[in-house]
Formats: structure tokens, C-alpha cells, sequence
């Protein structure tokens, strides 16, 4: 018998894209296995976001496809998993009928079983035929049952399934309990939960024994990390401490941070800690007190600036990486140039911008939206264009340095391969060897671009006998 065919599309952050990982492994320990695209699959699933209009849309429209292939094959097994299945549950299950499966993050443990009842449920409405409308109501139904509470320590990854040999990402916490006021994460993850050390240091290990070198801790508030855990010693600090300690791993980085969380215990891990990756993304939001106030998020710029001052001074070689809002109700050209004077302040290495959107369910949604389109766009393009003359600059300021990449694959500058940094550049230079990818290798920097670097490759093997000078190799 061929075994059941399934294609996943994921949407959104580091998180989901975690998410697919665990839920194809999932898939993959009960046979099925990935087809070749999806018009070939027989279970359709779409892992989704709910940060950003733009991202829901292309759902909606996915689904609409969707719908006219059910027709044509009513067995087809279409599911919507993640953050949107938590959001707008009622609205798939009441006015979707092509949609079978409605799967919120927390339910993700048990999604193997969920998606054999539906297949099973599929085949056996096909062959009574009956209508569709009873198909979706009777897999609906099973499907609310399952989506309640999974501990923060479910663990059902298989090490094996990923999609980098070298590099792994490890959620450390699910959920979010900040007031921010334009964001549905809350609603949709729930209430931090922390997973305990030990289980944490326990995958972590299962996963460098299987090659993996590079580790990327993930959670909403990745420094809130613990809080939760009362009693039980348990923060992203003494977290980096007890991972430092495997020997295989040689990278150890984290995101994303709150700046309300960035404690003087986490600044002396980064700073004490080899291993632990030179850069930090802590999402600034605003450089406006009175926007930063109106999005809740619990800080000021001057507060803000003294976490980052008492960072520099302990780890000065950590570069900042940062998101921005631009558009939020109510803001000012004023409080957009506090802003753009915030980014150039810090010097952030790169920033992601985006554009404010209103999210149902959200307290800024109760706001008007009072800032014009055209004028959010051309605050993001200045904001864009300031970023990216900072990001140049530090890129050019490598020119002639020895950099040690951890080389990820082929690049999409053509004939070469890429790597990135300690500091999460990335460097592109040529080679044709395979056997590269996954190693570290020295490549000097021979060229600046606007968002990377151009290299080319040194001595592979002094460098993999330790006869580089460490002094000369800028990680
Ligand atoms: S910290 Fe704020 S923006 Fe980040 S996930 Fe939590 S509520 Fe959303």
C-alpha cells in the first residue's frame, strides 16, 4: 500500500516554521510522507499567521483555491493549523465546509491521530456519499476536543526531521502574557509556558549527537523565559549556562527579546559566554515615549537606551537588531522622526519595519487607523532607506576581514555558496564544494553589499586545525 501523501505550507515567524518542523515529524513517525507539490498531496495543511493582514489574506485566498479542488476530489484532506485556527475557529468551522481539520497551536501534539480521523472520516463519507456539509460538521466536531491545553513540555520531535543538518531551532516557551496593544498573540498562543531546563537541555543535546552545531532558542518573549517555573531556577541565563556546557555545539543564539527582560544576569551570559551569537534582536517598536506608551509596551526610550548601554558595556562587540511600527494610530511626524533619530542613535545592525495594520480582537483596533496609507508607506521607505544606509556602512566596515561562516548552501548570488556569521551576516563566496555545508570556514571579506557581504574562501584546513590566528577571525 503507498503510503498517505501531505503537503504543509507555512506562513509567518520562526515559530510556525518550528511549528511545520514538529507537525511533519509528527506525520512522518505515523508514514506519511511529503509530496512532491501540492497539487499531488492527498492532506493539505496550511500553518498560519495572524500578525499581519497580508498574511491572512494569502490564506483566504489559498482556501478559496482549495474549495474548487474539493469539489473534484472530495476525499482531499484540507486542515488549517496555527494561529488563525484559534483565531477565526468558529468562522472555518461554520462557513467553510471544505476545511476539515482546525488545529490551534496549543493542539499540535496530537495531530497525527487528528489527521488519520480525518482521512479515515473522509474516506468513509466518500464512499456513503454523504454531503460535505455533514463531512466538515462530524470532523469539526472531534476537532474541538482536541484542541485544549498541551503542557509547555510536550516534546514529540523527531531529531531526525529538519530542515538544516547543522542548525535547529528549539522552542523554549509557547505563549505571550504582555499587554501589547496591537498584537494577537496573546489571544492566539495563550499565557507564557515555559518548558523546564532539563527537557530543554535534553533535546538540545539529542539534536548536536544528530550533527547540529548551531542552536536558535525560540519564544514570543524568549527572555521572559522562566518566570513561570516559580522555584525552579529557571531563566534564559542559567539556560545559555547549562547549554554552553555540550560539547558539540559551537552557536547558541536566542529570539526574540522584550527590552523589559533584558536582565543583568542575561548581559553577563552574552558577554561571559563564547558560544552565545554576537548579535541581539531586541524590537525597539518606537522611538516615540508617547507611541511606545499608547502601544503598552511597558518602556521608554530612555529605558530602553540604558538596558542597551549596560549591554554595550559588558558585551561591546554584540550587534542590535530591531523591529519598528510605523503608523501606529495617532502617530505624528513628530513621533516618526523620534524614530528615525532612535535607529540612527543605536546604529542597528538591521531592522525590520512594518506598517501598522489593525488586528481584530486587538485594543489598538478600537482606534481609528488615522494615519494615511500613503503616508505609512513613506514613513516605512524612509525608515527602510536610513537601515539600510546603517547596515551598508557595517558591512563595508568588514571589507578585508577574516570572517568564520557557518556555510548554509547555495547562495542566490550565482556560483556561490553562503554562510552566515556570529553576528548574523551573511557572506556569500565561491565554491563548488558540497562537503562544505554544515562547516565552519574562514572567508575574507572582499566587497560590501546592501544587505550581505561578497567573500572568498581561506585555508579550509588551517583553520580547521586551529593554525588561524583567532585574533585575525572576526566571528
Ligand atoms: S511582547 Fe508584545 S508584540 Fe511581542 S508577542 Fe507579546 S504581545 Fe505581541
Amino acid at each position: 500500500m503507498t503510503a498517505t501523501t501531505y503537503h504543509l505550507t507555512s506562513y509567518g515567524c520562526q515559530m510556525n516554521k518550528l511549528d511545520s518542523e514538529l507537525v511533519e515529524s509528527k506525520l512522518q513517525q505515523r508514514g506519511y510522507r511529503p509530496a512532491a507539490d501540492e497539487a499531488a498531496a492527498q492532506v493539505v495543511l496550511i500553518n498560519t499567521c495572524s500578525v499581519r493582514q497580508h498574511a491572512e489574506d494569502r490564506v483566504w485566498s489559498k482556501l478559496g483555491k482549495l474549495r474548487l479542488r474539493k469539489k473534484e476530489e472530495p476525499g482531499l484532506v484540507v486542515g488549517v493549523l496555527g494561529c488563525m485556527a484559534q483565531e477565526h475557529r468558529r468562522y472555518l468551522l461554520s462557513r467553510m465546509p471544505h476545511v476539515d481539520l482546525v488545529v490551534g497551536p496549543s493542539a499540535f501534539g496530537d495531530i497525527d491521530a487528528t489527521v488519520a480521523a480525518a482521512i479515515a472520516r473522509n474516506q468513509e463519507l466518500v464512499s456513503s456519499r454523504e454531503p460535505a456539509r455533514t463531512k466538515h460538521q462530524v470532523v469539526g466536531a472531534s476537532m474541538l476536543a482536541v484542541d485544549q491545553g498541551v503542557s509547555g513540555d510536550t516534546i514529540f520531535r523527531d531529531v531526525r526531521v529538519r530542515p538544516h543538518r547543522s542548525q535547529a531551532f528549539v522552542s523554549v516557551m509557547r505563549g505571550c502574557n504582555m499587554p501589547c496593544s496591537y498584537c494577537i498573540v496573546p489571544t492566539t498562543r495563550g499565557d507564557e509556558v515555559s518548558r523546564p531546563v532539563a527537557s530543554i537541555v535534553e533535546e538540545c543535546q539529542r539534536l548536536c549527537d544528530d550533527g547540529v552545531t548551531e542552536i536558535t532558542l525560540l519564544g514570543q518573549t524568549v527572555n521572559a523565559y522562566g518566570r513561570d517555573l516559580t522555584g525552579q531556577n529557571a531563566s534564559l541565563a542559567v539556560l545559555l549556562r547549562a547549554l554552553h556546557e555540550i560539547p558539540a555545539l559551537r552557536r547558541l543564539a536566542f529570539i526574540t527579546s522584550h527590552p523589559n527582560f533584558l536582565s543583568p544576569d542575561l548581559v553577563a551570559a552574552i558577554a561571559e559566554l563564547p558560544k552565545v551569537a554576537r548579535y541581539l534582536h531586541l524590537p525597539a517598536q518606537s522611538g516615540s515615549n508617547a507611541v511606545l506608551k499608547a502601544m503598552r509596551r511597558g518602556y521608554t526610550v530612555e529605558r530602553y537606551l540604558a538596558r542597551l548601554e549596560q549591554l554595550r558595556e559588558r558585551a561591546p562587540d554584540v550587534e542590535l537588531h530591531s523591529d519598528f511600527i510605523v503608523g501606529y494610530p495617532g502617530e505624528t511626524v513628530a513621533d516618526f522622526q523620534a524614530t528615525v533619530d532612535l535607529v540612527r542613535r543605536v546604529g542597528f545592525a538591521q531592522s525590520y519595519v512594518f506598517q501598522y495594520s489593525p488586528r481584530p480582537g486587538t485594543a489598538a483596533a478600537e482606534l481609528p487607523d488615522d494615519v494615511p496609507r500613503a503616508e505609512k508607506e513613506r514613513r516605512n521607505q524612509e525608515l527602510l532607506a536610513v537601515q539600510g544606509e546603517l547596515t551598508l556602512a557595517k558591512n563595508q566596515a568588514l571589507v578585508g576581514q577574516v570572517v568564520e561562516v557557518l556555510v548554509e548552501g547555495d547562495s542566490k548570488v550565482d556560483g556561490r555558496y553562503s554562510g552566515r556569521t556570529a553576528h548574523h551576516r551573511l557572506v556569500h563566496f565561491p565554491t563548488q564544494d558540497r562537503e562544505l555545508i554544515g562547516t565552519y570556514v574562514p572567508v575574507r571579506v572582499t566587497a560590501a553589499l546592501a544587505h550581505s557581504c561578497l567573500g572568498e574562501l581561506l585555508g579550509h584546513d588551517a583553520h580547521q586545525e586551529g593554525r588561524l590566528d583567532r585574533a585575525e577571525v572576526h566571528t
